[in-house]
């Protein structure tokens, strides 16, 4: 027997080439492999007569040859071959091209299975190069259910199937991970019988049925492993903060705090008094007021005599949280500093020597900030400020870093509550549901094209009253995709064409980190009316005086994504605009987009797009704190989501440190999830 951790060379025919091949799909061993799982099949094993073929569906039959094969020379390259088959309801004429195989191997009198697709034409039905086998040979690619693999250049979906089928004949499958009780409870595969069907099913119900097991295995592990993360933090002991009077924090403040705010921050004071670790999200829409949470956080971090991170996603949204930061606290004696990139070398060792020596209070940076280079005296309490990319395993590796300080995270994306069990299921959750007052809502329309001119009309307008106005597009560049407008050619149209007078800037993904935050950054000074952009500005910099957006070809977002850019508007006092423009006119689509235009409640429309889209777009690639699934991620199933979360919450509570052969591998399969996620990650 072979183990799951031998390269793939071991395999009969898999020599450097092919090895290569399967590298660049990740594969290197022979549990690669097995869990290189199919992205569809074909059923291929109805038997239909041939009477029954339909045009342009490709379906297996089973006939005998009539005639010898005849081959005729067309011209170079190109040799035709031809023969008669029949059933018992009709006759049939296959085509091959190039296929000596068909010619060699197809004998008159003999009787095989073929698959293929019929094309009429006017002279009747034929079939070109139908794939065939004997009836007393082994089913390989007819008479089953054919997996179709993800493949990559010079690699076969044959080649694929066979390399996986000598891998399963081997070595045994991955050890069961999931508990009996559970498998039984939900109607379950057991691990051996799931691997065998999702490569080889004999139904399209069991590749359904494997396919199940397989996605709740992923969800189980996942889930489990966030279980057990917080499971081993609650067991650190670290000395509880004492009360902090925080009414001159509260009177440094500019504003009364709202109830929410002021929820979250009791949340807050409860976490750090207990004598465990803080981990709480905080989450709220754009403009809820998170940073004054943070804040608050801090003075109570800082009066315990500790110091804090902050961090922010970009250099620019650093230095914004410094400059509020430093206004709020330098009065009452609480020193800020500022650590970025693009300081210069001598700016950041003396800000590093501050912080080494205790003479700064509260750290405002990037990501960086924790990097190995920067010493804190006594660091107790690290902020990340907009969570996507700081993930699950960066999470847990703070909490083993120095002597566990307390995570808060800040983020703007609601979420529905089944979906952030699964991302933040190591946390626990505040909810910001209520906006500071006076704060006016967006006013959102949704229009067609014939608006064009009215649209650029409500720009001009808000420019000449001194405000400016963001315009999303949903592609960089002009691609095949007609039709749909791409910020470049966009930015270029209204500065040539529709507002010569105008100052229009332009912002894209595809534009280096330090230009991006430079025209973010020349665009919050004013330096331009309009800023045409991508969904690069969805996490980004406070613009008050910007008043509207226009969202171009809005059917191309997700709702929560339309949702999160509209809220880069309105965060002055004034009545701010979104216009979504649509040539689409089905009606979902437009009633979806209505439902935007109707509500503000980010985690309304957070469940709407659940329902509407499915899960997959809060998977998409900004949420780069997840692992990558492997079959979740191809048909994302709530229900399946939902039972595996409640099934290893359990499993957590009765079983967790039970040493049975499923809890033993599932432990392992926990570590290996967090290691590869980590590598993903940096
Ligand atoms: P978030 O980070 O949640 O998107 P911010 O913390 O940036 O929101 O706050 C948005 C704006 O609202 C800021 O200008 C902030 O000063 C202001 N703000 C925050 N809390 C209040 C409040 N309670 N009353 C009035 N304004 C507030
Ligand atoms: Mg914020």
């Amino acid at each position: 027997m072979a183990r799951l951790s031998d390269p793939v060379t071991l395999l009969k025919g898999v020599g450097p080439t092919k090895a290569k091949q399967f590298a660049a799909l990740n594969i290197y061993t022979l549990g690669d492999l097995i869990c290189h799982f199919p992205r569809g099949y074909e059923d291929r094993t109805r038997l239909i007569p041939i009477e029954k073929l339909e045009a342009d569906t490709p379906s297996c039959f089973r006939a005998m040859v009539m005639n010898t094969p005849r081959t005729a020379h067309i011209r170079k390259g190109l040799d035709l071959t031809r023969v008669q088959v029949a059933d018992h309801s009709a006759r049939l004429t296959l085509t091959f091209f190039n296929n000596k195989f068909a010619a060699e191997q197809l004998q008159y009198g003999k009787e095989y299975i073929f698959y293929g697709a019929l094309s009429g034409d006017f002279s009747g039905y034929s079939m070109t190069n139908p794939v065939f086998e004997a009836m007393d040979s082994q089913p390989v690619t007819t008479r089953r259910v054919l997996p179709i693999y993800p493949l990559t250049s010079g690699l076969s979906n044959a080649a694929m199937l066979k390399a996986i089928r000598q891998a399963m004949a081997v070595c045994d499958t991955p050890p069961e991970i999931l508990p009996e009780s559970v498998r039984r409870e939900f109607g379950i595969l057991d691990a051996g019988r799931a691997y065998a069907a999702i490569h080889e099913p004999s139904s399209m119900a069991e590749a359904e049925l494997a396919k199940k097991r397989l996605i709740f295995e992923e969800f189980f592990v996942f889930s489990a492993g966030l279980s057990l993360i917080r499971a081993s933090r609650a067991e650190k002991r670290i000395p509880a903060y004492h009360t902090v009077e925080l009414n001159a924090f509260y009177d440094a403040l500019p504003f009364p705090l709202t109830g929410a705010q002021k929820r979250a921050i009791g949340e807050i004071t409860q976490d750090v008094s207990s004598g465990f670790p803080m981990n709480r999200l905080i989450q709220g829409d754009v403009g809820s007021g998170k940073t004054m949470v943070a804040a608050a956080a801090a003075y109570l971090a800082v009066k315990n005599g500790q110091q804090v991170a902050l961090m922010a996603p970009t250099e620019i949204l650093a230095e914004q949280h410094q400059q509020s930061l430093s206004k709020l606290f330098s009065p009452l004696g609480i020193r800020t500093v500022l650590l970025t990139g693009s300081m210069t070398a001598k700016q950041k060792r003396e800000v590093r020597e501050q912080l080494s020596l205790g003479q700064a209070d509260i750290a405002i940076g990037t990501h960086a900030l924790l990097s190995d280079t920067t010493q804190f005296a006594n660091l107790g309490l690290v902020i990340a400020d907009e969570q996507h990319r700081f993930g699950v395993s960066q999470r847990a590796k703070l909490s083993g870093k120095g002597n566990d300080p307390h995570l808060l995270v800040m983020s703007a994306t609601p979420i529905p509550r089944t979906l952030a069990l699964l991302m933040y299921g190591d946390l626990e959750v505040s909810i910001i549901d209520e906006l500071p007052p006076g704060r006016k809502s967006v006013d959102t329309f949704l229009v067609g094209e014939s608006y064009r001119a009215r649209i650029n009309a409500f720009i001009r307008k808000q420019v000449q009253e001194g405000h400016q106005c963001f315009v999303v597009c949903p592609a960089v560049e002009e691609n095949e995709d007609l039709g749909i407008k791409a910020a470049t050619v966009w930015a270029d149209t209204l500065q040539q064409t529709v507002f010569p007078d105008l100052r229009v800037m332009l912002i894209h993904g595809q534009m280096k980190g330090s230009e991006k935050e430079a025209a973010m950054a020349a665009f919050a000074q004013g330096q331009a009316d309009v800023l045409v952009a991508t969904t690069v500005i969805e996490v980004g910099v406070d613009v008050p005086n910007a008043t509207l957006m226009v969202i171009e070809d809005a059917d191309r977002f997700g709702l929560s994504q339309l949702h999160q850019l509209r809220g880069r508007v309105g965060r002055g006092g004034h009545q701010s605009y979104c216009i979504l423009t649509t040539h689409n006119r089905n009606t979902e689509t437009v009633s979806r987009l209505k439902a935007l235009c109707k509500t503000t409640d980010g985690f309304k429309i957070a469940e709407e797009d659940l329902k509407m889209r499915g899960p997959g777009d809060f998977f998409g690639s900004r949420q780069s704190g997840l692992p990558t699934f492997r079959v979740a991620n191809l048909s994302m199933d709530l229900q399946t989501l939902k039972d595996a979360q409640q099934a290893s919450a359990q499993w957590i509570d009765t079983e967790g440190t039970s040493d049975t052969p499923e809890a033993i591998a599932l432990r392992e399969r926990i570590g290996v999830l967090f290691q590869r996620t980590e590598g993903t990650m940096n």
